[in-house]
Formats: C-alpha cells, structure tokens, sequence
C-alpha cells in the first residue's frame, strides 16, 4: 500500500476526466478529505507513480540478488 510521504496518510487512486480524456492519479486521502489544511501533498500521475513503484521494484529485486550472490561468495571465502 502507498502511504503519504508528508502525513503517512493512504494513497488512492481516482480518475477523473480532463482536457485531453481520462486522467488518472493517486492522490493522499488527508488531503482529499481535508484539503491543504490536512496535507501538503500534490496529485501524482498514475503512469508517473506506477513507473517509479516497477523502477522500485526493479531496484529491489537486483538488491536482493546481489546480496544473495554476496553471500553465497562469503560462504565460500570461509576457511
Ligand atoms: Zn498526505
């Protein structure tokens, strides 16, 4: 689940249909419920955000492996 980076609250996803069709986006629900007052936080683009979460994901995942191959190269460097 996405949270909020400036109040930890949720992130949803809406739609809504602007100048050139569709437009989707996540948005803070303190926010949409409060307004500024609640939070800070602006829109994101949906595309924008789902790009960062796989680039996350990606990145992740290429951690894990690296660590994974770090070490199994420990167990092997033991006397
Ligand atoms: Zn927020």
């Amino acid at each position: 689940m996405l949270r909020c980076r400036a109040c930890g609250g949720a992130y949803f996803g809406a739609g809504t249909k602007g100048r050139n069709g569709f437009y989707r986006y996540y948005a803070c629900r303190n926010r949409q419920t409060k307004g500024t007052y609640g939070c800070q936080s602006k829109r994101v683009p949906a595309e924008d955000l789902e790009t960062a979460v796989i680039d996350d994901l990606i990145g992740v995942l290429r951690c894990r492996s690296e660590a994974v191959w770090a070490c199994e190269q420990g167990v092997g460097l033991l006397p």
